[in-house]
């Protein structure tokens, strides 16, 4: 029989959560109920100031990487008290600092020197990472990827691309994938390279959103300079190595919890408006509105389940392949139908966007999250490669 409630020892670690987000987290960062949009800070406002002193008592605890052994900084938590601590930050609308996924690669396939040297700076947030996967040419199809890095010595030279790199204009670190031998069979001529972004030769050009933020960028290399101690695993295997990070990214475990709560506010606020004009909204006006809004429920609890599916291969030690694909697929396609359910539900004025104008609802949050969610489904691997992943690797049918 499966059992989802907690054991005693789960309840207390839960509890002992609780207490210590209830103590110390300083009000300013408590994510609003109706708005919990995330941008990149101005390290300059309160808020960025409230989140650097926050990460010094997170990172006292070992919960910036809860999964990491404590030498590294972390707090050796099983996966299910990962899960346990994820969904608590979740509920009390507390900010969870993480590290990049890009350290879980170094965990596995770096050597010791590089954890020494790269795991700690990212647990304290003096390394700000970026990912330099996509190239103009090559998204879908990442292993003809271009950019180019001869060995020089002790030093590889890179030249080259790459493009939706996210973050990469905050970053001053980028972990890469770059062509080592030209002549190879396109997967197996292919590093995976740490370097700093402050390199000389790297010129970063920001791009705009259909959202109107600026998350993500171009990246040029001319004549960058890299030890090649840098690499992680071997020269030319890169191609495993950047596989297993997509294997994390695409786990998305930490996304069920925020997608209960955002239909929980957006219930709540609905609630309102009914009682504020008895009769007049979407809900009470509608049998569908009202059958929409219990499918989204009961895909929120399919997508909590495919994630504890993920972290109970992560406990007994396994990466998650297909079945990563599995969940980034559904909460990410699961992710826009809440959007649009929404904008639905919030009729006209709910496609404002405007966070304080007199007739947004919500603070425009939805509407906002209509047009960022296309995103979703194309970031870290489109939904279609998903679905080949499933069906090659996970159901055993033949490629195309
Ligand atoms: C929000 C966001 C953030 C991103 N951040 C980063 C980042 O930080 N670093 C980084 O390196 N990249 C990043 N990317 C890029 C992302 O990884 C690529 O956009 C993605 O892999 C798709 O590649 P592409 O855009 O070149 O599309 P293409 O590969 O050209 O695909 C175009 C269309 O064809 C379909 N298609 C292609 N091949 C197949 C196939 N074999 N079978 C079926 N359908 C197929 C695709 O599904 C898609 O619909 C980001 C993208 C987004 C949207």
């Amino acid at each position: 029989m499966v059992d989802f409630a907690d054991t005693a020892e789960q309840a207390s670690f839960r509890a002992d959560v609780r207490q210590f987000l209830g103590d110390n987290l300083p009000p300013v960062l408590t994510v609003r109920p109706d708005d919990d949009r995330q941008e990149y800070e101005d390290p300059n406002s309160e808020r960025a100031k409230a989140l650097d002193q926050w990460r010094e008592k997170l990172v006292e605890r070992g919960w910036i990487a809860p999964a990491w052994p404590k030498e590294y900084g972390g707090a050796d938590l099983s996966p299910m008290e990962q899960f346990i601590l994820n969904e608590t930050f979740a509920e009390t609308r507390s900010p969870r600092l993480g590290v990049p996924d890009v350290g879980s690669t170094i965990m596995v396939h770096g050597s010791e020197e590089q954890q020494k040297e790269f795991l700690p700076p990212m647990v304290t947030g003096e390394a700000r990472w970026c990912q330099g996967y996509s190239e103009p040419g090559s998204g879908s199809d990442l292993a003809s990827l271009q950019t180019r890095a001869i060995r020089d010595g002790d030093d590889f030279i890179i030249n080259g691309q790459k493009i939706w790199t996210s973050g990469a204009h905050v970053a001053n670190m980028i972990f890469a994938l770059v062509r080592t031998d030209p002549e190879a069979p396109k997967h197996r001529g292919i590093s995976y390279l740490l370097f700093s972004m402050e390199s000389p030769g790297i010129t970063v050009r920001p791009l705009e959103q259909i959202h109107g933020a600026s998350g993500f960028n171009e990246v040029f290399f001319e004549d960058v300079r890299v030890p090649a101690k840098n690499v992680v695993g071997e020269v030319n295997r890169g191609w495993y190595v950047g596989a297993t990070h997509l294997d994390f990214e695409r786990s998305s475990i930490g996304l069920a919890v925020g997608q209960v709560l955002m239909l929980d506010s957006l219930r709540d606020y609905l609630l309102e408006e009914e009682e504020a004009d008895s009769g007049k909204s979407a809900m009470s006006r509608s049998d569908q509105a009202r059958a929409d809004f219990a499918d989204r429920y009961i895909e929120a609890n399919v997508a909590r389940t495919l994630s504890q599916r993920v972290i109970s291969m992560q406990a007994r030690g396994e990466i998650p392949n297909y079945e990563a694909s599995m969940t980034k697929v559904f909460s990410t396609e699961f992710t826009q139908r809440i959007a649009r359910t929404a904008t639905k539900l919030l009729g006209k004025y709910g496609e404002l966007r405007d966070r304080e104008g007199d007739y947004s609802q919500m603070r425009g949050r939805w509407s906002t999250m209509y047009l960022s969610s296309i995103s979703s489904t194309i970031g870290g691997g489109t939904s279609e490669i998903q679905r080949n992943v499933i069906a090659t690797r996970g159901l055993g049918l033949p490629r195309g």
